[in-house]
């Protein structure tokens, strides 16, 4: 008897465990981290073309960031320092942005948006949050094995998802013009070739190589200074205006002067040659 109450009571344990466990794999758990990425991109990738035309992201869009689900958390967000996250709701101050994303988890869930919606990690496929924001680093392996069919099918969602942000109201030229710009900054990283590569890197590159042209322009201009219109204009002129050597008389006159007669004793004088007719 008291062996099958044991049996029950295991049996009942383990149904409590299994109930637990798909609850907690059911329930969707959303990263900040990478929501937070995926905003970043829109707002500094993809919306500045949205702007440029004055349209709007077509209300499917999947990577809307007025439908992020911790919108209102970040825009309750203060960085005082890097040391110093508070939260607005509060005023409760942290040391880093990880504990106050736990402090709006436990104390301010009601302010996470539910009705319509959206987890922006969703697309972090698409938009490579871990290569962008530093999480990941490819090794050998990594490039080595990197199929180029996986890239087809990323970037034909990656442009899936665009057309899905524009508008149908738009024109066929604005419509390709947004497209083209978006493609540009976020799916053409989708081949074998780009995909461990960040449009911060690439602005980084660009602005290398036009630091360097720079400065071999400045390099040349300087040399051509030194060598056409400094040696041309100012050697000449210079040498003849600074330089006036002293005459040769007046270097006579220095050398009789009473001063240095004074200094050097005088020399003395030789006996006059006797007459031959002497000897
Ligand atoms: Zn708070």
């Amino acid at each position: 008897m008291e062996t099958k109450k044991a049996i029950l009571r295991f049996l009942l344990s383990l149904l409590v465990c299994v109930w637990q466990y798909g609850l907690v794999c059911s329930t969707k758990i959303c990263s900040r981290d990478q929501s937070r990425v995926v905003a970043r991109i829109v707002k500094e990738k993809i919306l500045p073309a949205f702007k440029e035309h004055r349209v709007p992201l077509a209300s499917e869009c999947q990577f809307a960031t007025d439908r992020d689900m911790y919108m209102v958390h970040e825009d309750n967000k203060m960085m005082e320092n890097t040391g110093r996250w508070a939260c607005d709701f509060c005023g409760k101050a942290f040391v880093s942005e990880y504990f106050l994303d736990a402090h709006f988890g436990n104390r301010h869930s009601e302010h996470i948006q539910s009705e319509n919606a959206l987890c922006l990690a969703d697309v972090c496929d698409v938009f490579r949050c871990d290569i962008v924001s530093g999480a990941s680093t490819p090794d050998y392996w990594d490039i080595a094995l990197c199929m180029e069919d996986d890239m087809k099918d990323l970037f034909s969602q990656c442009e899936a998802l665009v057309d899905e942000c524009i508008p149908a109201s738009v024109t066929k030229n604005q419509s390709r013009s947004i497209k083209d710009t978006v493609v540009e900054n976020v799916c053409s990283f989708l081949t074998c070739m780009k995909f461990w590569n960040t449009p911060m890197q690439q602005e980084e590159s660009s602005h290398m190589a036009l630091y360097i042209v720079l400065t071999t322009m400045t390099c040349f201009g300087i040399i051509i200074y030194n060598f056409v219109f400094y040696n041309y204009f100012f050697s000449d002129l210079s040498l003849e205006s600074t330089y006036n050597p002293p005459p040769q008389k007046s270097k006579k006159k220095q050398t009789m002067s009473p001063y240095s007669e004074s200094r050097e004793p005088p020399r003395p004088r030789r006996p006059p040659p006797r007459p031959r007719h002497q000897l």
